[in-house]
């Protein structure tokens, strides 16, 4: 059973967070999700992948309901994982990894896969764009993380949460619309409370926000279908630790996983 505990992540203007959370990666999805209170604490960046030799393919090497029975996430992925949004458990990053290749695999359309000559898989998003998991030649396990963006995690970039580090007036707290449009969208938000978040800002931002609104309603993926992973499954591919504690989070490999540093 999932436990609450408080959220660790920052707003955007540096402010702690604290409220309760459920969520296994740690973050409770209403402040800005942010590892560090500032953005000069993070971004480290991890070297990009540099296969010898590569060639684009168009198979994914496993299927959605292959990440919980499968796939192990090596040390070297949660490592990068967390110089690249430092403050995230080895347990949080273990669960966004797996989160990320979940969608990778379930939405392939929105996945870029290339192999190198040897055989190693690399899986890159392209909606949101710029998030890289690295996988064994077999597929079974998660040996490289990566990503361009220079701090925010898939989850906040898919959330619509803006950088901290691009232009100037991109890091202001409190941001209404395109954004709060894709979290209704994703069923983070309810639709009546960003209603009444977009009001509260004025006339011309609700009246934005209402335009945003309907096209993200409007772009709603359907239910999931049969076949596919939902409910409890998702859960379990989901679920790593959910206390979040270093000791828990070691790799779930069965042999040979990960590299202790
Ligand atoms: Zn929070």
């Amino acid at each position: 059973m999932s436990t609450s505990r408080s959220c660790r992540r920052f707003y955007a203007n540096g402010s702690a967070c604290g409220v309760p959370t459920t969520y296994h990666d740690g973050w409770c999805r209403e402040c800005d999700g942010f590892t560090t209170s500032t953005p000069e604490r993070s971004g480290r960046t991890p070297p990009p992948y540099r296969f010898g030799e590569i060639r684009a393919v168009s198979d994914i090497p496993v299927r959605p309901n292959d990440v919980a029975e499968i796939v192990c996430v090596h040390r070297a992925p949660l490592n990068q994982f967390r110089d690249r949004h430092p403050g995230t458990s080895y347990g949080e990053a273990d669960t966004q990894i797996r989160r990320l290749l979940y969608d990778l695999l379930r939405h392939p359309a929105d996945a870029k896969a290339t192999r190198s000559v040897s055989g190693q898989w690399a899986l890159t998003s392209v909606r949101p764009y710029g998030f890289s998991v690295l996988l064994t030649s077999d597929g079974k396990a998660v040996t490289g993380y990566s990503t361009k963006h220079a701090e925010r995690t898939y989850a906040q970039v898919k959330a619509g949460v803006r950088t901290r580090t691009g232009t100037p007036n991109s890091a202001r707290p409190g941001r209404v619309g395109k954004g709060l449009a894709q979290r209704v969208r994703d069923g983070l938000v309810p639709e009546d409370t960003a209603r009444a978040a977009a009001l509260e800002k004025g006339e011309k931002v609700a009246a934005a926000f209402e335009r945003h609104l309907r096209r993200a309603l409007a772009k709603r993926e359907p239910a999931d279908t049969a076949g596919e992973v939902q409910g409890d499954e998702l859960r379990e591919i989901v679920t790593m630790d959910p206390d979040g504690t270093e000791a828990a989070g070691q790799p779930r490999c069965g042999t040979g996983g990960g590299t202790t540093p």
